[in-house]
């Protein structure tokens, strides 16, 4: 397998930064490989394997109807669609024009995250309007119910790392207010190991990505109410349309599901457990970075290795540590959104036990030679942030 890699001339990334989409997302399970390619030397009805894919959704989350479309981010636009349009057709066709339809959506102001792109463009995308809640670390019951009042076509709730962790309206609530309307929730949980939440919790419809913890192909996984799915399959024959997935990447997320209700995940978690214990040992005593165990903070269950660095002593800021891994041969790639904090994590998620030792390895290495050679914490993190806003393609 190594060999595709050297084929093309493509250089690996060993990845301790979890399922992130830049570098790939996930290792696909082989059996869903399997399937994609045993797949695509044959014609088949889209809607066929569209109808089984809905038979592994259902059967994950409990929901009525599901929808396989080409990402996430894909499944947030479509689904803001289908709560403007239902299932006319000639609404459909006329987005992202809605003539009179209502097209207010809500988002609370502390979800209005970026996961590449931000969601209230996926919003605007289907040619809604986003209606702010709150402010970044507070929305209540009342900002949701003057958005109701004043009309909305639906509610986007974004369940993620990325959002304020601090002040949110929980789903339960957003949902029984909404209920009370008659407004379609829509729950972004892309990254997310709870299956059967949401739906059970009244939204509309819910969305994950395929290749993140799911280990499938890129794809976005709509679950929910039979009439509201329905309208958002209707979509491929509107905005949808770039937006559709192909016949092998509808049968691996169907693939992915019933591996993931098959999976031990008791032993996928012992495997995590033990690649976070062994970096403990072997990280032990390094001047300038403390070590903790850090639970994931909406819930899933990873427990990641935080490294708190003090850049006098380490010789290093977080920064320049994560983009020297990435710069190092073999590439490593560290969890780096909370670096401007000192704050690094290891995620053992995408690891293999050799790629664990290797990126201990890769840490030590690279701390040792920066204070030998003291050419580290020179590149402020206002510097990082100046190349981020010129460079095209920068760090994502
Ligand atoms: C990853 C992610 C997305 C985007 O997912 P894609 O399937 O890659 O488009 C959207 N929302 C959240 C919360 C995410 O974590």
């Amino acid at each position: 397998m190594a060999d595709v890699l050297e084929r093309w001339g493509l250089r690996g990334v060993i990845n301790a930064s979890g399922t992130m989409t830049v570098l790939g997302a996930s290792r696909m399970l082989p059996e869903v490989a399997a399937e994609m390619a045993a797949i695509s030397g044959h014609f088949v009805r889209i809607a066929d394997l569209q109808k089984l894919a809905e038979a592994e959704i259902v059967a994950t989350t409990g929901a009525e109807a599901g929808f396989v479309t080409c990402s996430s981010a894909a499944a947030l636009t479509l689904c803001v669609a289908a709560a403007i349009t239902g299932p006319d057709l000639a609404a459909i066709e006329a987005l992202p024009d809605r003539g009179g339809r209502e097209g207010r959506v809500a988002v609370q102001m502390g979800q209005m995250i970026d996961y590449g792109a931000t969601v209230a463009q996926g919003i605007a995308l289907a040619g809604a309007s986003v209606v702010p809640l709150g402010s970044a670390a507070r929305c209540e019951i009342y900002h949701l119910q003057a958005a109701l009042d004043a009309g909305l076509a639906a509610v986007v709730h974004v369940v993620s790392h990325h959002t304020v962790r601090e002040g949110e309206l929980p789903l339960d609530l957003v949902t029984e207010a909404c209920a009370a309307h008659g407004v379609p929730v829509i729950v972004d949980m892309a990254s997310e190991y709870d299956m059967t939440g949401p739906v059970a919790l009244g939204a509309a419809a819910a969305i994950w990505s395929g290749h993140k913890f799911l280990s499938g192909p890129t794809s976005g996984i709509v679950a929910g109410r039979r009439d509201f799915v329905r309208a958002v399959a209707l979509q491929n024959r509107g905005i949808g349309r770039g937006m559709k997935i192909g016949k092998e990447g509808i049968l691996g997320a169907a693939a992915a599901l019933a591996a993931w209700r098959r999976r031990d995940h008791a032993a996928a978690k012992a495997r995590e457990e033990a690649i976070v214990a062994g970096w403990l040992q072997a990280l032990d005593g390094l001047p300038g970075v403390a070590l903790s165990l850090c639970p994931d903070w909406t819930g899933n269950p990873i427990t990641r290795l935080e490294l708190r660095i003090t850049p006098e002593a380490a010789g290093l800021f977080a920064w320049e540590l994560a983009e020297r891994l990435m710069a190092g041969d073999p590439a490593v790639a560290l969890r780096d959104d909370l670096a401007e904090h000192q704050r690094l994590y290891l995620d053992p998620c995408n690891l293999t036990a050799d790629e664990a030792g290797t990126v201990a390895r890769a840490i030590r290495a690279t701390l040792a030679t920066a204070r030998d050679k003291g050419d580290g914490c020179r590149q402020s993190w206002s510097d990082v942030k100046r190349a981020r806003g010129i460079l095209p393609g920068g760090p994502a």
